[in-house]
């Protein structure tokens, strides 16, 4: 990257604590956020509430690109709007995670959606001096000249005992179970049109399983001073 602004890429599973560390680095280095993640479950959401199959892939693709979708770029607090209708919760709840992978790894949509991820990039950049940009294929595909590229990764134990206290609001064995499918499975069909398991060349990997939410966030601020000292006061 060329430009003065601070172009920060982050990849990883889920739970690997990407969303939340990703906020935090924006908001202390005071520029736009963007969560790539709610924009594949805001399709998927807009495609059952209009009743567009999910297995029809052209279908799908249309939906991609005529969503009237507005998406909040303030790491302090998240939104999603279609067509003014704040829809961030309805995008979590299990009826949308269960079947976005649908979505995710509909070839003919990553493409489109892809394209809207790096406008919507510039576009924050220019306003607020930087972004940071959160996904599965952001270091590799949507963003691969970023000035700093980091893929935080976490044993599949961590990501499940805190993807399970996020849902359930407890890890034990129980709920460590019912959390699994949504872990494992979806990271299996989403790895296969995404690589988000490895760092690829140049790009930076944290590995969160032992760190807390502070220590995780400090490990990619210092990731993001060593390789963009120039652009960064933080
Ligand atoms: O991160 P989150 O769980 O919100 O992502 C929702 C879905 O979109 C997941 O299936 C994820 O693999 C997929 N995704 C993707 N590419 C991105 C971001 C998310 O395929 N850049």
């Amino acid at each position: 990257m060329t430009s003065n602004h601070l172009v920060i890429a982050v990849d990883g599973p889920s739970g690997s604590g990407k969303s939340s560390v990703s906020r935090a680095v924006a908001d202390r280095l005071g520029v736009g956020y963007l969560d790539t993640g709610a924009m594949y479950r805001a399709v998927t959401w807009w495609c059952l509430e209009e009743g567009v199959e999910l297995e029809d892939r052209d279908a799908v693709a249309a939906a991609a690109r005529d969503i009237p979708l507005e998406m909040g770029t303030d790491p302090t607090h998240a939104s999603v709007l279609v067509r003014g209708l704040e829809i961030e919760d309805a995008i979590r709840t299990t009826r949308v995670s269960e079947v976005v992978s649908k979505v995710a790894t509909n070839t003919k949509v990553r493409p489109i959606l892809q394209e809207q991820q790096r406008e919507l990039m510039d576009r924050i950049a220019t306003q607020t001096g930087g972004v940071v940009a959160e996904g599965r294929d952001i270091t590799t595909v949507v963003a691969p000249h970023a000035d700093v590229r980091v893929l935080l990764t976490a044993s599949v134990e961590a990501r499940l005992r805190r993807r399970s206290k996020e849902l359930h609001g407890e890890a034990h064995d129980e709920a460590v179970e019912a959390t699994r499918d949504q872990i494992v499975r979806r990271d299996a069909d989403d790895s296969t049109v995404s690589q988000f398991t490895q760092a690829a060349d140049g790009v930076h990997l944290v590995d969160t399983s032992d760190l807390d939410f502070e220590q995780s966030v400090e490990a990619v601020l210092t990731v993001v001073r060593k390789e963009a000292a120039h652009k960064v006061d933080a």
